[in-house]
């Protein structure tokens, strides 16, 4: 940030007094202009025994799979959010179900926010944002061609708790930066 967003006036990068870290600061208006982690909402949509998934017709990860996710819009709940990008990323509409997984990734300052979705109908289909849209069972999911490690993992998650007929809350810090399907995590206690 260059300009104060409040008065067009130059800002400066300091730590205000009784903070610890530094921020951009207006001298002209006194606003102090704080950088917080963003909310990104999804979830996965159930049909039947399988589930949908979207190859991505966008940067980054351009022609990787994912299920429908993207960053939360002011003034919505998350379970808004992840039926909002269902429909924007798929045509597909869903009614939100429980919470799947809750994921930190620190290093680019994102909280990831997956619930099971239960589509009202079959109906899928491209957008712009998705190159191709699939009902995928689980030995159909393509692991190694999905987008984000947050997605791999809860596809995992999803998986596990149907073969054990349950539906878990799940909690896991992505600490390190290791590509698209990493191995080295650090799970939350649950
Ligand atoms: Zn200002």
């Amino acid at each position: 940030m260059k300009f104060c967003s409040d008065c067009g006036h130059a800002v400066e990068h300091l730590i205000p007094p009784s903070d610890h870290l530094p921020r951009h600061v207006c001298p002209s208006c006194g606003t102090i202009h704080y950088r917080n982690p963003k909310v990104i909402a999804g979830c996965v949509p159930v049909w039947e025994d399988k589930v949908l998934m979207c190859r991505r017709n966008i940067e980054p990860r351009l022609g990787l799979w994912t299920f429908p996710a993207g960053f939360l819009e002011m003034s919505e709940t998350s379970a808004q959010g992840a039926a909002r990008e269902t429909l924007e990323e798929s045509q597909a509409e869903v009614d939100i179900g429980g919470l799947l997984a809750v994921i930190n990734v620190p290093y680019v300052s994102q909280i990831y926010m997956i619930y099971r979705g239960t589509m009202r109908s079959p109906h899928h289909a491209i957008t712009s944002e998705s190159s191709e849209t699939r009902l995928m069972r689980e030995d159909e999911i393509p692991w190694d061609e999905i987008a984000f490690p947050t997605i791999w993992h809860s596809l995992k998650f999803f998986f596990e708790d149907r073969a054990k007929g349950v539906e878990g809350i799940h909690t896991m810090d992505l600490l390190f930066r290791t590509g698209r399907r990493p191995e080295v995590t650090t799970a939350a206690p649950e």
